[in-house]
């Protein structure tokens, strides 16, 4: 029931012409512009995995009544392909994505789908829509596999089929300004995920319960919401989609430890860089008294939030019901600077790559 099924690939007729593709990637914005194709798979209870396709992206046909719509069975990834310098197309610790993908799948009692088929996927997808990879500078081809409950049905269980999907958009920088440190709100009125939930599952609902408190965080003119935890209302966790890090003045790092987070690639790529360029590094609860404490003490020099989408962005200003403050004088810390500049010089080619991280895509 779990073969492998074969991906059966029809190119799209009506592709976007090249000239035009050269404008978009020009200046591609974030998640607004899509690749000519997406990669569907299916998966029921009979057959388990099949129908695997590369196809011409559009629009699903979906029952009223298919479960997701009802009860928000879904989950996605999110990933980047970069062109290096050296011409060629690579992936960043895609084998992280889709063990994450399958823990996510678990979690919101979904089928896991196979880690060399999630592979295979992204591997498909990129290849056929190559040319959508932008070479500019802080840009790339930001890739979407998402999986939702299709059947039809309002009984309320596990659905018993569902949609496997990768799409892709071709990026600029996430934050406009680039490196510019961004402003965060402390959310006092909600929490993002309790013990025993699903704050460690990428999944959608995650998201539609973080949008008013981010809307507020808007509101009070910050770029970020900032979450703590659901039971006392004291410990930081991470923002609406980055998780988050301090540090501090002897040079070690603080971050929130695994459990209600989002256990990000990013975060753990960084935790890594950082212990073995000789870093203190403690995964550890912190509380949002400390870090007003720390910053007015000086004992804490930067905060820096990080994730797939944005890399590594520096935190510059803090606002909360009771006031406001800033860090490191609102700069660009320089360990923030530093690790961003290694990862990124990782992912783009431009560094080697000690830890074997990319997957180059021939
Ligand atoms: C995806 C995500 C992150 C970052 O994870 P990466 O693997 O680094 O991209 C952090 N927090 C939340 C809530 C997320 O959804």
């Amino acid at each position: 029931m779990d073969n492998k099924p074969e991906f059966r690939v029809v190119p799209s007729p009506n592709s976007v012409p090249g000239a035009e593709r050269a404008r978009i990637l020009e200046n591609p914005g974030f998640g607004k512009v899509f690749t000519d194709h997406m990669v569907t798979v299916s998966w029921d209870l009979d057959k388990g995995w099949h129908d695997a396709s590369v196809r011409q992206r559009a629009p699903f046909q979906l029952d009223p009544a298919s479960a997701v719509l009802h009860y928000a069975q879904e989950i996605f990834e999110g990933m980047k392909a970069y062109r290096t310098g050296h011409g060629t197309i690579t992936l960043f610790r895609p084998e992280e994505n889709a063990r994450r993908f399958q823990a996510s799948a678990k979690r919101m009692a979904m089928p896991e789908i196979p880690e060399e088929l999630f592979l295979e996927s992204i591997e498909q997808l990129v290849r056929i829509d190559r040319d959508w990879v932008p070479s500019g500078d802080g840009s790339s081809l930001y890739i979407r596999p998402f999986m939702f409950a299709s059947e039809a049905f309002l009984g309320v269980r596990p659905a018993h089929s569902y949609i496997y999907c990768v799409i892709a958009s071709p990026v600029g920088a996430y934050f406009k300004g680039g490196e510019k440190p961004i402003s965060v709100w402390i959310s006092d009125a909600f929490s993002r995920a309790a013990h025993g939930g699903t704050g460690a599952a990428k999944c959608g609902g995650n998201y539609a319960g973080s949008l008013l408190a981010q809307a507020e965080a808007a509101q009070h003119g910050c770029d970020q919401v900032v979450f703590l935890d659901a039971a006392e209302h004291r410990w930081v966790e991470e923002l609406g989609g980055m998780n988050i890090f301090f540090v501090m003045d002897d040079g070690s790092i603080v971050t929130p430890p695994l459990g209600t987070i989002l256990p990000g690639i990013t975060r753990a790529s960084l935790i890594r860089i950082a212990r073995d360029s000789g870093i203190t590094v403690e995964e550890k609860a912190y509380s949002f008294d400390q870090w007003q404490q720390d910053a007015a003490s000086g004992r804490l020099k930067e905060a820096f939030a990080c994730g797939t989408a944005a890399v590594v962005a520096p935190i510059g200003s803090v606002r909360h019901a009771g006031g406001e403050f800033s860090i490191g004088g609102g700069g660009v810390g320089t360990v923030t600077h530093d690790l961003r500049q290694r990862l990124v010089g990782m992912q783009r080619g431009s560094r080697e790559d000690v830890y074997g991280w990319l997957h180059s895509i021939s």
